[in-house]
Order: structure tokens, then sequence, then C-alpha cells
């Protein structure tokens, strides 16, 4: 066997990489920092380390800036303002959390309350993190389900003010406030001149340009048995965001309870195991995935029908994976299963 021979095409390669290196003008790094209860991961290419390492700072600023306006838990932030106060009368809030807040209006108004940030008093019910879980009676459902009704917050964009019509009523952001950070990081990052970029909040991403001339590679994970399921070329610009039952949920008796909750059973959603939705807005594929948890197969598929849009990778409760037909070019199956491609 003729050794040197066979080194040519590795040197040829390795020539290849460099001058596509030199002509991209650039290295990735990546940077990972805990935020809104999970971990933040920034990946940027930049021309060297001090150019990264800033860009990266003023991205994770930013995240940590929306979490501090719509983070229930921090006093202070818009959403605590509006749980505390709105019940007794408007409260005054920032332009962009009343943007999010009319993202969200729009998005209840058209799944029929499917999609309700009035959700939070059903979500402290059915608290997967109590031990041991149990699910709570049918009468404390029912009287809980009177808090939750998207139709009696009162939103006034022009003063920027929100009051509730009920006394007992409380929002959460959980549904899109991580694809709104990741949107605005994204957009610091391009501020900062950084084409190629991709930010990533617990699972949830936008990619912006590419991976040195190639398009960003993300993966998507199996709702159950914790491998890859699939990976996804993304074009630039755009935005994966996947809802699953798996990481926050309690198993009681058999049943499996999670942190997405149907306002109009007043139950966490027996629907699907994991929704991704592909979209350009990272918020607009947040808001949805949950609402397609929500809507279920049914009626996910009408609203899906009105937004082509959209593209999605459903993972049904048998493991059924369905997947847009025009996604067909971009996904790459890591396992053995039949796919539907709808
Ligand atoms: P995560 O990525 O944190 O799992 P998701 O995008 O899947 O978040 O949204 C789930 C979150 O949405 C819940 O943790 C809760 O804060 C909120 N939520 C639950 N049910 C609803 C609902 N019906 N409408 C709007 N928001 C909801
Ligand atoms: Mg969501």
């Amino acid at each position: 066997m003729n050794k040197r021979r066979s080194v040519y095409p590795y040197i040829a390669l390795l020539l290849a990489a460099t001058l596509m290196l030199a002509s991209c003008g650039g290295e990735v790094y990546r940077y990972s920092r805990p935020v809104m209860g999970t971990v933040a991961n920034v990946t940027v290419v930049a021309p060297d380390r001090d150019v990264a390492l800033q860009a990266a700072e003023a991205a994770f600023a930013e995240m940590a800036r929306i979490e501090k306006l719509m983070s229930p838990r921090l006093e202070g932030s818009d959403v605590s303002r509006i749980n505390r106060g709105a019940a007794a009368g408007p409260v005054q809030v920032s332009r962009e959390t009343c943007r999010v807040l009319e993202a969200a209006a729009a998005l209840a108004e058209e799944t029929g309350g499917a999609f309700d940030v009035t959700f939070v008093p059903l979500g402290r019910i059915w608290d997967y993190r109590r031990k041991p879980f149990a699910p709570p009676s049918d009468a404390l459902v029912v009287r809980t389900k009177m808090l939750v009704d998207y139709r009696k917050i009162v939103l006034e964009p022009r003063n920027r003010t929100v009051r509730f019509l009920r006394d007992g009523m409380e929002i959460g952001l959980g549904a899109l406030a991580k694809g709104y950070a990741v949107g605005r990081a994204v957009a610091a990052l391009r501020a900062l001149g950084i084409r190629d970029c991709i930010v990533e909040i617990g699972g949830d991403l936008q990619v912006s340009g590419t991976r040195l001339g190639r398009p960003w590679i993300t993966g998507l994970r199996h709702p159950r048995n914790g491998g890859i399921l699939l990976s996804i070329e993304m074009q630039p610009g755009m935005s994966v965001v996947t809802s699953g039952d798996y990481e926050r949920a309690a198993v009681s008796r058999g049943r499996r309870y999670h942190h997405i909750i149907d306002p109009r059973t007043g139950r966490p959603t027996e629907t699907f195991e994991s929704v991704s939705v592909i979209a350009g807005d990272p918020m607009r594929a947040d808001a949805v995935a949950t609402a397609l948890f929500v809507l279920g197969e049914g009626e996910g598929m009408q609203f899906l029908a009105r937004h082509r849009e959209l593209q999605v990778i459903l993972v049904d409760l048998q493991g059924g994976v369905r997947i847009s037909r025009s996604l067909r070019d971009r996904v790459t199956l890591f396992e053995n299963i039949p796919v539907r491609w709808i």
C-alpha cells in the first residue's frame, strides 16, 4: 500500500477548509450561560476571540434585560406588577411587554382560548414539581378555571396599560418569552455586525446567516428515548422552537401531567409528546408550538392549514412522527422511524 498517496486528499481538504475559513473571515465561538431558568448558548462567527466575547456579552445582556421585564418571579418585572396590581386598576408596562401581550391576545383569539396567558392559576394547581404529585379535585379544577380567560385582560396599547376584569387572575409569558428573548438577542448580535450566529435558550433557537458558508445544522431530541430524532439544515434567519411533555412533568398512577394546560378542560394536555415549529419569528414559533400542543391533532391541523408559512415536526403520543413536506430536503432522520409527510 502506498501511504503517501493517501495523504494528499487530506492535505487538499485542509487547504480547502483553511481557504474557506479565510474567505468567510472568521471562526466559530460558543458561549453558555444560565438564563430564564435554563441554559442559553450563543454561537457566533467572529474574526477573533475578543470580538466574539463582546458580542456574546451583548446577547446575554439582552436576554437578562427581557427576563427582568417578563419573569413572574422577579420583583418589579412588568409581569409581577401586572399580577399584583392589574385587578385593582390599569398597570403601565414597557412597550415590549405590551407588544408581546398583543401577540398573545391575537393567538388566544385565533385559537379560541387554547392559547391563553391567564392559564397561571391552573398551572399552579397542576404543579408538576410538587412531591408527591397528586392531581387536584374536579371541583378545584372547575373553580380555578373561572379565573382563566384571556378576554378579561384589557390591554390599551396607546397608554401601554394592562387591567384585569376579575380578581385573582394572573398571567405568565412562559409560552413566548424565551422566543422573544432569542429574537432580541439575535438582533443585538446583528447590530454589532455579527452576521452569522445562533442564539439558543433551552433548545429554542434562531439562526442568522451560515456556519462558514454552509447552513447551520441543529438537532431535535427524541421526546422519549433521549437520543436525537433528526437534524435540520436551517435556512438563514429561521427559528425552531420545541414544546415537549417530557422535561417538566410528573407521573402519577401511570399518567403524565406536565406544564402545558388546556384552559378549556382545565387539565394538562394529552395530545403530543413534542411539537416543533419552524418560522421566521422565534416568538411566533414559540407561541404556536404551545398553541398546537393544546389544540392537538384535529384542531392543530386546521390551524396549520391556515398558516402555510409555518413548518412543523410533530411526535404524537404513540411516537408517530409527522413532518411538513416542505422540510423534506432539509431533514435527516437519525432513527429508523416511519414518517408521515404532511
Ligand atoms: P418550555 O420551552 O419552557 O417548555 P413552552 O413554549 O413549551 O415552554 O411553553 C410552556 C409554558 O407555557 C408553560 O411552562 C407555561 O408557562 C405556559 N403555558 C402553559 N399552558 C399554556 C396555555 N394554554 N397558553 C399559554 N401559555 C401556557
Ligand atoms: Mg412556547
